[in-house]
């Protein structure tokens, strides 16, 4: 049998990493074409000789070169710029895209090798955010499958197969709380860069990490489960349980509970998705309830994440407003990474952004994208705003 033929778009972050430790594991069914990166053209160019990829896109055109004498003496197809995601998500020498990149920035590529009908691995959860509705409606009609990585959406993914879709009753995303699960309102105020970076589960990128201290990542969770299983907003509830042993949970009709239950390891979702629908032998570590012991769970604090309740409602109303919530979200991460704002403020920029936003119902991929780019310079004229204000 032919190997699986696999592009990994973002194959030096953390998800990236993660995923080629897996496909070492996999063995030679499972073969890497194509590996990018935003920037890293060290790594970059290390993957690319270790797994022979056939092409490699950098998507800051800024390092083609120093990257091309880096990959000089290899046979390799070298790709630069923003659109060489796209090229590399089409092309015909691949069967499986993971989408690994980080932010909205994934959302052309994933859209191109859904129109391709590919076999989608998604964790970079942004585009299903944005256009959850263009994107699973183009899967649908060109014959593609996603196959979710996101943990939780995994963990439902393999939970939904003990019933019907119509016999689901409710989805429960759980979520391990991030570093403030027991902070209030007042005590996030003045949270340092540091301690929300500082995970207690998962050790991840930076935008996934702040996204899980300010709980937006679950907001950004909610909305990628609506579209991911058709389920309406009323049927998605979140639940704390601090341990991340229990992926999430569906419950059905008939009161039963199925739940996913693993390690807390990305190896597990990506490999399930590389080898869906089978089940092998993989490396992550085995789960001993014994040494666990005691699983707990809490309602979240929804007076300390507001970005949660907001979440929900985003999911609700449609349209435009999850690419604003997102967005400004993006935005305001970056400008917090970059020491420019304080942790509150990136809930703060997202309602801003929501509030001003006049949302438009029935929405096209030039809307979508337009709502985007509006709330990222709102984002960013605020910020030289709170920076005035502070000097
Ligand atoms: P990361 O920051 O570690 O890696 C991001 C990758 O994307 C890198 O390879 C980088 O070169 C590339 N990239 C960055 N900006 C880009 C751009 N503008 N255009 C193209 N490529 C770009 O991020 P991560 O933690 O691996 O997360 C990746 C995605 O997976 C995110 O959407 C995140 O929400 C999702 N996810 C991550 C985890 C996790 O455990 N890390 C879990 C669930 C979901
Ligand atoms: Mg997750």
């Amino acid at each position: 049998m032919r190997p699986k033929r696999i592009a990994i778009l973002g194959s030096t972050g953390s998800i990236g990493k993660n995923a080629l430790r897996v496909i070492d594991a996999l063995g030679p069914e499972y073969e890497i074409v194509a590996l990018t990166a935003h920037s890293n053209i060290e790594l970059l160019a290390e993957q690319a000789r270790r797994y022979k990829s056939r092409f490699v896109a950098i998507t800051n055109a800024d390092y083609a070169t120093r990257l091309s004498e880096l990959v000089g003496d290899l046979d390799v197809e070298l790709l630069a710029g923003p659109d060489s995601l796209v090229e590399i998500a089409q092309l015909e020498e691949v069967d499986i895209v993971l989408t690994a990149v980080v932010g909205a920035a994934g959302l052309p590529a994933v859209l191109a090798a859904a129109r391709k009908g590919k076999i989608l691995a998604i964790a970079n959860k942004e585009p299903l955010v944005v256009a959850g509705e263009l994107l699973t409606r183009t899967v649908k009609e060109n014959g593609g499958i996603i196959l979710p990585v996101d943990s939780e959406h995994s963990a439902i993914f393999q939970a939904m197969q003990a019933g019907s879709r119509e016999e689901v009753s409710k989805i429960i995303l759980t979520t391990s709380g991030g570093p403030f699960r027991k902070a209030t309102a007042a005590d996030i105020q003045n949270v340092t860069l540091e301690e929300a970076l500082a995970h207690p589960v998962w050790d991840m990128g930076p935008k996934i990490t702040i996204d899980s201290a300010t709980m937006t990542n679950k907001a950004l969770e909610v909305i990628e489960a609506h579209w991911l299983f058709d389920m309406p907003v009323e049927k998605i509830e979140v639940l704390v349980h601090p341990e991340s042993i229990v992926h999430s949970l569906v419950e059905f009709v008939d009161g039963s509970v199925i739940a996913q239950l693993g390690t807390p390891d990305m190896c597990f979702p990506i490999q399930y998705a590389l080898t869906y629908p089978r089940r092998v032998t993989g490396i992550g570590k085995r789960l001993r309830l014994e040494e666990i012991g005691k699983l707990t769970f809490e309602k979240p604090n929804l007076e300390t994440f507001r970005a949660l309740s907001l979440g929900f409602e985003v999911a609700r109303m449609g349209g435009t407003t999850a690419a604003v919530f997102n967005a400004a979200n993006e935005a305001a991460v970056q400008e917090f990474l970059a020491g420019r704002i304080k942790f509150v403020n990136i809930i703060e920029s997202i309602e801003h952004c929501l509030n001003k936003h006049s949302a438009k119902t029935s929405v096209s991929l030039e809307e979508l994208l337009e709502a985007d780019a509006w709330a990222r310079k709102e984002v960013e004229k605020r910020a030289k705003e709170h920076k005035s204000i502070r000097a």
